[in-house]
């Protein structure tokens, strides 16, 4: 797909009354007016069971964007564009309704027929919902129809590959859009810029140079209202399947012959290909499982997983995941790629440190183990930046040299804050760039991998809660790197 398309669409939203909706892209779509990249060709339906009209439907809409609204600011023209139909999925006629509205607004706003369905909604809606969108006429346009899916894209391989056949009954792949919101991050679409943009970095990447690479994604918080479908899920399946996966693909991918989407995506899903799987009775020897108990957040007491709500006593869902990945090809052999992610865990961050192997003999440390090796460190959230830890003279007495670190952090760059990921996801998909979404077979592949780790943990009862809120974790994922010779990297000042 290229980029030369108008951004002129009638967005429909599915679940415009949700937390996602409201919290997310409401401020996004508004950003998006206020930079000029979306114009007077662009109309928002909102499209749920409240019995709001398009008024009241504007005044929730007021209130989500209002924090980012300047005192000065008028957003009369922006809230305009917003219309509301009242939709109740599992009703038929609800979908004839809003089709004469689609129809209507078109015109209005001269969109050329382009229509992007948003389906922010649980997801055992999807299918049904992209089903009826076909059946009642409302793909039938002169311009674009798009499928934009919120995660989770199922909750296994055959959930995922039963979900799909639904959607794709009634949409081609390239008219959907599934979404990682990661991949809509600054420093995760970074990555590849860094990596080929550099030839210091591009000739080194490889198991020549690297001797491993550590992923964090870790999170303060606690489970909170989400209790419910996160503890169907867990972290395996919540971060480790997508937004996790998704970053070790764009580290560990071959340079794509062009940025194009397809090219990009292509060389993705050979990392998939290349990942090892885990056979289920080998899944210890990679893979550590963790569940938060007490423990103190910011000098604050807090309860543990199971304390949460009744409903989790005796829980054995994971709240915390590291893993070892190993990609088996020709480039990244024998190197360990380190995943971890947890809730309640020391720090909120998001981090990809790339540990560089160090000289084979270094003159300049007395002692063997003062020696730091350079790394590449790329701060996903909160700060967004790159940090290189290099080995320069020491002006100390006794030492000939020590560590220090070149820094650039993002947001000092200009003054400006980076666009939201789903800010540019919106954008992108209105654009029909679909680089920054996951193809069907990313997604297949990486169900496949998580699924034997979650059929190897489903033979063995945990023995949860395994890790103190406040912590890095439970030692065993410590234990995970120690056994290979390393150890993680702080998240914290580096
Ligand atoms: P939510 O707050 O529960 O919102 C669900 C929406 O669906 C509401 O607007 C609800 O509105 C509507 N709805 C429910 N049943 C309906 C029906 N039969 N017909 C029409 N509308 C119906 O959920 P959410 O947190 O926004 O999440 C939406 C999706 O985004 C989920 O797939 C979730 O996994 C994903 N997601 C959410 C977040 C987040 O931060 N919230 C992050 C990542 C992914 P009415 O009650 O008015 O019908």
């Amino acid at each position: 797909m290229t980029k030369q398309q108008e951004p002129r669409a009638l967005i429909v939203i599915f679940g415009a009354t949700g937390d996602l909706a409201m919290r997310k892209l409401y401020p996004s779509i508004f950003n998006l007016c206020r930079n000029g990249q979306i114009d007077e060709n662009v109309a928002i339906i909102g499209a749920a069971r409240k019995p709001w009209n398009h008024m009241e439907f504007r005044q929730r809409v007021l209130e989500s964007i209002s924090n980012n609204l300047e005192s000065d600011e008028s957003p009369n023209a922006f809230l305009s564009r917003f219309y509301y139909q009242q939709v109740d999925v599992t009703d038929e006629a609800s979908y004839k309704e809003l089709h004469h509205l689609v129809i209507d607004l078109e015109e209005k706003y001269d969109t050329d027929g382009n229509r992007m369905f948003y389906l922010a909604m649980a997801p055992e809606f999807f299918g049904m919902i992209a089903q009826r969108i076909d059946r009642f006429g409302l793909k039938n346009s002169d311009g674009w129809t798009r499928l934009v899916i919120e995660k989770p894209f199922g909750h296994d391989l055959a959930s995922a590959q039963k979900l799909n056949n639904e959607v794709r009954e009634a949409f081609d792949e390239d008219q959907i859009y599934r979404i990682d919101h990661y991949l809509g991050k600054e420093m995760v679409q970074n990555i590849e810029v860094i990596r080929f943009a550099n030839g210091i970095f591009g000739h080194l990447w490889n198991n020549q140079f690297i001797s491993n690479i550590q992923i964090t994604s870790s999170e303060s918080l606690g489970v909170e209202e989400r209790f419910h479908f996160y503890n169907q899920s867990g972290a395996a399946r919540d971060m480790v399947q997508n937004h996790m996966l998704q970053m070790l693909a764009l580290l560990a991918m071959e340079p794509p012959i062009t940025l194009d989407t397809d090219e990009v995506r292509s060389e993705k899903i050979k990392v998939f290909r290349a990942m090892r799987r885990i056979k289920p009775d080998k899944v210890d020897e990679y893979f550590v499982r963790g569940q938060y108990d007490r423990g103190e957040i910011n000098g604050k007491q807090v309860v543990s997983y199971q304390e949460e709500h009744e409903d989790l006593k005796g829980s054995n869902t994971e709240t915390f995941v590291a893993g070892k990945i190993y990609i088996d090809n020709y480039r990244w052999a024998g190197v360990p790629f380190y995943i971890r992610t947890g809730k309640r865990m020391a720090e909120k961050a998001a981090k990809i440190v790339v540990e560089f192997k160090n000289m084979p003999m270094n003159l300049y440390y007395d002692e063997k183990d003062k020696q730091q090796p350079n790394l590449l460190v790329i701060n996903v959230q909160p700060e967004e930046g790159v940090t290189l830890h290099l080995n320069a003279k020491s002006n100390k007495p006794g030492t000939q040299a020590e560590p220090i670190k070149l820094s650039y952090l993002y947001n000092h760059k200009s003054g400006m804050r980076s666009p939201e990921a789903y800010e540019k996801l919106l954008l992108d998909c209105m654009l029909g760039d679909a680089t920054n979404f996951t193809h069907w077979d990313e997604v297949a592949l990486s169900w496949a991998f998580i699924d034997s780790v979650i059929e190897g943990w489903k033979r063995k009862k945990p023995n949860f809660p395994n890790y103190k809120a406040g912590t890095m974790g439970p030692d065993a994922a410590h234990e995970l790197l120690e056994k290979d010779g390393f150890h993680w990297w702080p998240i914290k000042d580096i």
